[in-house]
């Protein structure tokens, strides 16, 4: 009956506010103005309404970003629907970092806030609180003797091995033998035993790995750069790079620091590239701070576990915040956050590669500006981007750890040159493992060492071609402007089928060539093929058991991969063959030999951090050995023993490399030397495509500032994605801000639909 009534008297208005709507209208990046209904008077900035959007007036969701001081409304105002009680305010601090993030990256508010908010953020769910028990370790000395089952309980835990404690309550009563957990409840009482709290989420690490609550003392090295950065919190904000080769106890030097802002009563963010994928780290914080309040945010929560973990950041219920990328957009209150660390600042993981296209490390550094708190970026190989701003430009401290961790050596590292590889092969023996890396593994595994093996291409073959090399035919996508990828199963005509990466459409493996009816091959190597290849070779090697591979294809849940990694750390797994992912942050001591199967991957690729990103994948696996007492040694194998980025990474001269590169990017005007924007236009026409292009061109011209530098359009590297044709034109200039004054003022103009067709990248990392 109201409902009814309100379009025909609409009541009186109360005021004005600005909403910000979750569709991509990109003509209102900023939201929309609504009035509101007396009944409506005390709507506040943060809360989610109900607004009419459009012709049809269709009711859709906004949060409230702005209050405006005008009472009157402009004629044809619509007014606010009602308010949405079902989600969850948005902090004021929040709506203060999304609007910088919808600013800097020119995507809409309410998009931006969208993605900032777990999808509906329902109290509770999902938790359940484990309760663990362990020894005391200040037991009382005179106390009353155990009863028989408490001796049981006290047996039990003691011959428990040490990574399985803290113990769950209940399970220890089941292996005690005992019906109830009565006798372990009255030892806590007496102080024999402590209790501690944990929700499941935090006890999934114990499970991932083992809790490591060893606190080594810092070396003078470590410990100079731990005072360097503590001096400076109390001058507020502060950005350092903390650069320190693999295995240097940078991740030590990020606990003390974490350690004394928990100290001083603040709460520490901590973001890492991929979090399923470096359990370790999660098993880390545990292990140091098993007192302390964490929440974890990452890819491989439920929605309920992501809720719970957002609702408590938002009650302040928390101590330190772990995650991936989007933890950066936690409800954490600025005035209470202490300190951020970003952990491996190049990895590229963390950039978003969707709207709002945001850098997490980029973001994290203004949150601490917005915090007045330091900012410690670290990796053994930094982006070029970080490595400019801390060395040419100044703006960032740089710190170094030069040496490793006491306790771990310092791997040999050798360059294996293809080239001279394949006159040494005997016949019959695969091309893709070459005779000395073929030896260091049958010694390795003689030896009872473990390999991690790397090769960043997933599947079978990378396409399959004909086998005549003048007909030069190859299998591409339908949809797509690429070659399909061959994924082995066996079980299928030809033993596999082809599937496109980036649509992921699949077809079976062909007869014959399509263009002259010859015989076709499975050329390029992957992952699957080198699994075969090892199976043959090493019969202790068998696949999914003393031989595991780890890539997309395989690692489906968060789960797999930390049953992989926990078989890997008991040495039940002896081989790891992976994609990039086993390049990221493993210690375990048992690695002997680490081999890299092909270097090259990356080193052609049509983008300018082609070298860049080679160096760090190649710096970054030889870290995973050397970890035991073992020296141990990384095999590279590559056919461009000389390119700069595989012989330094090889000869561990990340600054060699760095500050060439950096004297490379300045000659060609890339970034950091300057600052890019990048457009793409798509369009499944391709006439269209290309004329919406040219006249985007034509458009921007108008705009263009003296300091800006426009290219393009030209055709992307993957000229066709999902039937899609796609063409960029890219921005650059010496300061982010001269490209938002061209970028920002083409928007208002319409120029720039990020809902439809156009895209638009800041700061751009992938070039595909
Ligand atoms: P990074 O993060 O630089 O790769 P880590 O912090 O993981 O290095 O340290 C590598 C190993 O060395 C870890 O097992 C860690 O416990 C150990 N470690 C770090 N600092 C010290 C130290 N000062 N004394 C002894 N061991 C240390
Ligand atoms: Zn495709
Ligand atoms: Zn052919």
């Amino acid at each position: 009956m109201l409902g009814h009534m309100e379009g025909l008297f609409p009541q009186a208005t109360t005021g004005l506010v600005r909403v910000a709507v979750e569709r991509g209208l990109d003509r209102y990046p900023d939201g929309l103005t609504y009035a509101l209904d007396e009944d409506l008077a005390d709507v506040a900035v943060g809360e989610r309404v109900i607004v009419p959007l459009g012709r049809g007036n269709t009711p859709t969701g906004g949060y409230v970003v702005e209050r405006l001081s005008q009472e009157s409304a402009p004629p044809r105002t619509k007014h606010v629907l009602r308010r949405d009680e079902t989600a969850p305010d948005l902090p004021a601090d929040l709506l203060s970092l999304a609007d910088w993030i919808a600013t800097y990256y020119l995507a809409p508010l309410g998009l931006t806030i969208a993605n900032m908010l777990p999808s509906a953020v329902r109290k509770g769910t999902g938790s359940t609180t484990l309760r663990l028990v362990s020894r005391a370790s200040d037991p009382p000395g005179e106390g009353k003797r155990p009863t028989a089952k408490q001796k049981q309980v006290l047996d039990t835990l003691d011959e428990l091995p040490a990574s399985q404690r803290p113990v769950e309550r209940r399970s220890l009563a089941d292996m005690a033998g005992l019906g109830t957990c009565g006798p372990i409840d009255r030892l806590v009482a007496a102080g024999v035993l402590v209790e501690t709290r944990q929700t499941a989420i935090e006890a999934a690490w114990h499970s991932a790995a083992p809790v490591d609550s060893r606190m080594p003392t810092p070396t003078p090295a470590q410990q100079t750069v731990i005072d360097a950065i503590a001096a400076e919190r109390d001058a507020g904000f502060s950005t350092h790079l903390l650069r320190g080769v693999t295995g240097s106890g940078k991740t030590e030097v990020y606990l003390r620091l974490i350690d004394q802002t928990l100290q001083a009563g603040q709460i520490a963010l901590m973001l890492v590239p991929e979090i399923a994928l470096t359990p370790q780290t999660g098993g880390r914080l545990t292990g140091r701070f098993p007192d302390r309040r964490i929440a974890v945010l990452h890819s491989g929560l439920t929605d309920a576990q992501r809720n719970q973990q957002w609702a408590r950041v938002a009650r302040d219920d928390v101590d330190i915040v772990l995650g991936a990328r989007s933890a950066v957009l936690a409800p954490i209150r600025h005035e209470r956050l202490g300190l951020v660390v970003v952990d491996e600042e190049h990895d590229q993981s963390y950039k978003q590669d969707s709207t709002p296209r945001y850098h997490g490390r980029d973001t994290a550094i203004r949150l601490a500006q917005m915090s007045n708190c330091p900012a410690v970026l670290g990796s053994a190989t930094p982006s070029i981007e970080s490595w400019c701003n801390a060395t040419e430009r100044g703006v960032y401290r740089l710190h170094e750890l030069q040496d490793r961790a006491p306790g771990l050596t310092v791997p040999r590292i050798r360059l294996l040159d293809m080239a001279q590889e394949r006159r040494r092969q005997l016949p019959g023996q695969s091309m893709l493992i070459g005779p000395t890396l073929d030896h260091a593994l049958q010694e390795t595994l003689q030896s009872d060492g473990q390999a991690l093996l790397l090769l960043n291409r997933r599947g079978f073959a990378s396409y399959v071609a004909c086998r005549n090399q003048k007909c030069g035919w190859m299998l591409c996508c339908d949809q797509c402007d690429v070659t399909m990828v061959m994924h082995r199963h066996r079980e299928l005509p030809r033993g596999g089928l082809l599937r496109c990466h980036h649509c992921l459409s699949e077809c079976r493996v062909p007869k014959s060539c399509a263009a002259c009816g010859g015989p076709v091959a499975a050329l390029g190597q992957g992952t699957q093929r080198i699994e075969e290849v090892l199976a043959a070779r090493f019969p202790e090697l068998r696949p999914g058991e003393t031989l595991q591979r780890i890539d997309s294809d395989t690692m489906r849940r968060v789960d797999d991969l930390h049953e992989v990694l926990a078989a890997f750390g008991a040495g039940r797994i002896r081989v790891l063959l992976g994609t990039q992912m086993i390049a990221k942050g493993l210690d375990y001591p048992g690695v002997r030999l680490v081999g890299v199967i092909d270097a090259d991957t990356a080193i052609h690729l049509p983008d300018f951090r082609a070298s860049e990103r080679t160096y760090q994948l190649v710096a970054q696996v030889c870290g995973r050995c050397g970890r035991g007492g073992d020296a141990g040694t990384a095999l590279i194998q590559t056919y461009n023993p000389d390119a700069p980025a595989i012989r330094l990474a090889a000869e561990r001269q990340y600054r060699a490399f760095a500050d060439a590169e950096l004297v490379d990017r300045s000659a060609c005007g890339l970034p950091p030397a300057r600052r890019m924007a990048r457009i793409v236009i798509q369009d499944h026409d391709r006439a269209r495509c290309t004329a919406l292009a040219a006249t985007m061109r034509e458009r921007l011209e108008a705009f263009r500032t003296e300091a800006v530098e426009i290219r393009g359009p030209t055709e992307c590297v993957i000229a066709r994605i999902a039937q899609r044709f796609r063409r960029q034109i890219e921005l650059f200039a010496p300061s982010a801000r001269a490209l938002h004054q061209v970028l920002a003022e083409a928007r208002a103009a319409g120029l720039l639909d990020t809902a439809d067709r156009t895209t638009i990248d800041m700061d751009p990392m992938s070039l595909m």
